[in-house]
């Protein structure tokens, strides 16, 4: 048990073209905000701090005026769209100067808000990482649940271990901010990296209802693209996959050699044209992949030498007033 104080806390809620959603969930935070506050589990002046990722539409309009009208509401914009980590990141960066505890949640209500009790108080017992874990997929249709179960698993195998079910709904302490602030690197997938920061976890279960309103910004192109950003920047089991086949190619090469000169010795020369044809295409596929694969993480490298900033602050709501 931590000593007798309220955590102030920080939601952050990163937006991106999210006018449909924003008016109908912003009360919802707030309520909830006040709802903690009159249960003695936090203190007073905790707040929600939206992070607009560079919205093409009036997100940003919605949040200065939700900030101008109620101190419960504050927000930073990028100076342009950066993706949902980047703004998430940006947001907790923010938060981890200002507060005792961060809870990070999508703007679109599909996780449950009510999750929040529980994980302040596990935090309160003494967590310093609350993940928000799904306990079933029933609103999903079959093929989100289908490619988001499997999305988990193939992330596990290749290495890149995260908590099962677990997006980016979750309770971090201002503590395990400040050093996760120490993870420098531009390719991020906060929800592998968080379990890096260590101290004491846990897990909190909540069921995801749908969208509120509006659509979802991760179609399954977006979802693959994430898996294979999540895998290259936590594991290089790719590599090793790879190496490994180099080895079992290798081997199945040096038989086709022995293969090949038997049958050269026994004067059957023509008759082996199918099986080099067979091996040179073969051969020439899986080293393109191998290619590929490491020219992936060498792209990484790239990226992470030249450490450009991950984010870029446009505006505060709290710098009008
Ligand atoms: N989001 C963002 N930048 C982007 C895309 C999405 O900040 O480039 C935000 C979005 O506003 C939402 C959260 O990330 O609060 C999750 O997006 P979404 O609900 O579309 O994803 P899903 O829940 O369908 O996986
Ligand atoms: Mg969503």
């Amino acid at each position: 048990m931590r000593e007798n104080k309220q955590p102030k806390l920080y939601i952050v809620i990163p937006c991106y073209n999210e006018e449909k959603v924003l008016p109908i969930t912003a009360p919802m935070f707030k309520k909830k905000i006040e709802d903690l506050i009159g249960a003695g589990k936090i203190s007073g002046d905790s707040r929600v701090l939206f992070v607009n990722d560079g919205s093409k539409d009036a997100t940003w309009e919605i949040i200065q005026s939700l900030a101008k009208a109620d101190r419960c509401y504050s927000g930073v914009s990028l100076s342009r769209n950066r993706g949902h980590q980047n703004a998430l990141l940006a947001g907790l960066m923010e938060a981890k100067e200002q507060c005792d505890i961060t809870i990070s949640i999508d703007c679109d209500g599909q996780d449950d808000i009510n999750a929040m009790d529980a994980m302040v108080d596990e935090y309160l017992d003494g967590a310093e990482i609350v993940y928000g874990v799904r306990s079933k997929r029933q609103t999903d249709t079959f093929f989100k649940r289908f490619t988001a179960e499997s999305f988990y698993k193939v992330m596990k195998w290749m290495g890149a271990d995260t908590v099962f079910n677990h997006a980016d709904y979750r309770l971090v302490s201002a503590r395990a901010l400040k050093e996760f602030a120490n993870f420098k690197e531009v390719n991020i997938f906060l929800r592998g990296m968080f379990p890096l920061v260590g101290f004491k976890s846990t897990c909190v279960y909540y069921e995801r209802a749908e969208r509120i309103a509006g659509e979802s910004h991760y179609p399954l192109s977006k979802m693959l693209a994430l898996a294979f950003d999540g895998i290259t920047s936590l594991s290089v089991k790719p590599i090793r996959i790879i190496t490994g086949l180099g080895v079992g190619i290798s081997v199945v090469a040096f038989l086709l050699i022995v293969y090949a000169l038997i049958a050269y010795f026994t004067g059957n020369v023509v008759s082996g044209w199918a099986s080099s044809l067979i091996a040179t295409c073969f051969l020439g596929g899986i080293q393109l992949i191998a290619l590929g694969v490491i020219g992936e993480y060498v792209g990484k490298i790239y990226m992470e030498t030249k450490a450009r900033p991950r984010f870029i602050i446009g505006e505060r709501t709290d710098e009008e007033k």
